[in-house]
């Protein structure tokens, strides 16, 4: 299991008062799976990856990553475990303009300290893994939406993280290029064997995934629309994907 969030809740200042993002989320994702989060927007998805991404801290419950739990971590303990254990593809690739797609990658490397050497046959394999083989040595703007989405993913790979957090992925891509996108998440999830999460608006591929949960005011929700999980009687499981 590399991926656990136990009975999590986040809240954020509102004002007076306080707005529960989470409510008691328990969750877990064995390496090589992957789970698909769907819910109305600002339901809690993006709350739910970013705690689990360690960016921000619960107000109650524990996240554990790669064995690590993350509440015995400090800031700099923190940044270090994102950097070498977790991949976060956003919404938005973020590429670096004047770099190549190759370098992109391989910037990542360089951010962790480990030594280039070696740094660039990575990159070339992943890029390979994600369909881009010969556009290397592209920049950004001489790729297309879903190229460019696939670099973004091919980058969060380039330090093999145990766990693997992805925020709608294709919500700038066209059905097509968007399915492909997923299918290609599903393939490197279990050739890398990463715990993916995946939050997607597309219900049209959820069947691909391992297991589809959803979130409605912060609280989680099996795939069949029962309870809450973790909310129940003492010794209920967390949703397991
Ligand atoms: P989703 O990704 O499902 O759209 P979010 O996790 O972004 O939902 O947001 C969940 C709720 O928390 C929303 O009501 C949103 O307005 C609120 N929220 C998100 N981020 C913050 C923040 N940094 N400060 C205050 N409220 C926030
Ligand atoms: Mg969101």
């Amino acid at each position: 299991m590399n991926l656990l969030l136990d009975d999590v809740t986040l809240t954020y200042a509102d004002g007076e008062g306080r707005l529960t993002a989470l409510d008691s989320v328990s969750l877990e994702v064995p390496s090589g799976g992957l789970t698909a989060v769907v819910g109305p927007s600002g339901s809690g998805k993006s709350s739910l990856l970013a705690v689990a991404a360690t960016l921000v801290t619960p107000d109650r419950g524990r996240v554990v990553v790669d064995g690590t739990d993350t509440g015995t971590l400090d800031r700099a303990g923190k940044a270090a475990l994102r950097r070498e254990r977790i991949g976060i593809v956003f919404q938005q690739p973020n590429l670096l303009p004047s770099l190549t797609a190759a370098e992109q990658l391989q910037a990542m490397a360089h951010l962790t300290g480990r030594a280039p050497r070696g740094s660039r046959g990575r990159a070339l394999e992943l890029l390979d893994a994600v369909g881009l083989a010969d556009q290397a040595r592209r920049r950004p703007h001489q790729l297309s939406g879903g190229q460019r989405q696939r670099v973004n993913i091919a980058r969060a790979l380039m330090n093999d993280p145990a766990v693997l957090l992805v925020d709608e992925p294709t919500s700038a891509l066209d059905h097509e290029r968007g399915a492909a996108v997923l299918d290609l998440l599903v393939t490197l999830t279990r050739e890398r064997g990463t715990a993916t999460v995946l939050v997607t608006h597309d219900r049209a591929h959820l069947e691909r995934m391992d297991r589809t949960v959803s979130v409605r005011d912060g609280r989680l929700y099996g795939p069949g629309g029962e309870d809450p999980a973790g909310n129940g009687s003492p010794g209920d499981a967390p949703v397991r994907g």
